[in-house]
């Protein structure tokens, strides 16, 4: 379905974004990876699906760097028809003890970096009236939980961000939406799991049903690979008119 298309896909070294690249992978599509950590398996791994594969180290907190990856993404395959906004970090602590550098790094990696590949990604993708553009923001872009002050101002920020981008290109082939998932056990949820063990002297999986129970009725984690189909069905000829959704992948978390 999305032969001859080209995905970039920020933070997809790991967890979900990687997820979401395999997913469009296998649908045909060219795949720019991104992200930090081990890049020779995730290239392995969207190769092995038969698509072509590029990666860039762009660290998403860098305007400039952002800038590089776009322009290569560009000279790799022509231009990026698939832009999913994904990288993205968390860090928990109550606001009167929040690091300033946390702070401003979230605000940055999961909020501004989107921003600057969107407006890089925009021009070639209305010159050929077709795109996609998918942000990974969270039911944390919906709801709130007591210290993730930046991560939830940032990923509201991020729903603010699509609702925004699919008005402005309303009457074009380039849609923008939102998927929003509940926990996902990737890295980034692995680490509150272990504190949560460590904190409170249980075990790893007593740790996860903790979790689970506080949030999500289904009991269950959301996996990258429905994630992933759900990145497929925006971009599908079914998805030419969702605009500006912000569309849940939770279990049931905000449905509370
Ligand atoms: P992850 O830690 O597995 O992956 C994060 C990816 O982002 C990695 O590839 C990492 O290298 C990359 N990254 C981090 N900082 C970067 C930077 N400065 N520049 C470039 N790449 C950078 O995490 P994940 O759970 O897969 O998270 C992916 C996205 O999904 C994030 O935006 C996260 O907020 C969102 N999300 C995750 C969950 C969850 O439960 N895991 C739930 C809702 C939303």
């Amino acid at each position: 379905m999305l032969k001859g298309k080209t995905a970039l896909v920020t933070g997809s070294t790991s967890g979900i974004g990687l997820g979401i690249a395999q997913a469009l992978a296998a649908q045909g599509a060219n795949i720019v990876l991104n992200g930090f950590g081990d890049v020779e398996g995730p290239k392995a791994s969207i190769t092995a699906l038969g698509a072509k594969v590029a990666y860039h180290g762009a660290d998403m907190s860098r305007p400039a760097e952002i800038e590089a990856m776009m322009a290569f993404a560009a000279a790799e395959f022509g231009r990026v028809d698939i832009l999913v906004n994904n990288a993205g970090i968390q860090h928990v602590a109550r606001i009167e003890n929040f690091p300033v550098e946390k702070w401003d790094a979230i605000l940055a990696i999961n909020l501004s970096s989107a921003f600057h590949a969107t407006r890089l990604a925009l021009p070639a993708m209305l010159a050929a009236d077709w795109g996609r553009i998918i942000n990974v923001a969270s039911v944390h872009g919906l709801v709130a939980s007591a210290e993730k002050s930046a991560y939830v101002t940032a990923k509201h920020g991020l729903v603010g961000l699509t609702k925004v981008t699919a008005l402005e290109n309303a009457v074009s082939g380039v849609t923008c939406n939102a998927i929003c998932p509940g926990w996902v056990l990737t890295p980034l949820v692995q680490k509150q799991v272990d504190a949560k063990a460590a904190a409170l002297g249980i075990s790893n999986e007593a740790a996860k049903k903790q979790l689970l129970g506080e949030k999500e009725p289904s009991m269950q984690f959301t996996t990258p690979e429905e994630l992933g189909a759900l990145a497929v069905f925006f971009c599908s000829p079914a998805g030419n008119n969702i605009r500006g959704v912000a569309w849940n992948m939770d279990g049931g978390w905000v449905a509370q």
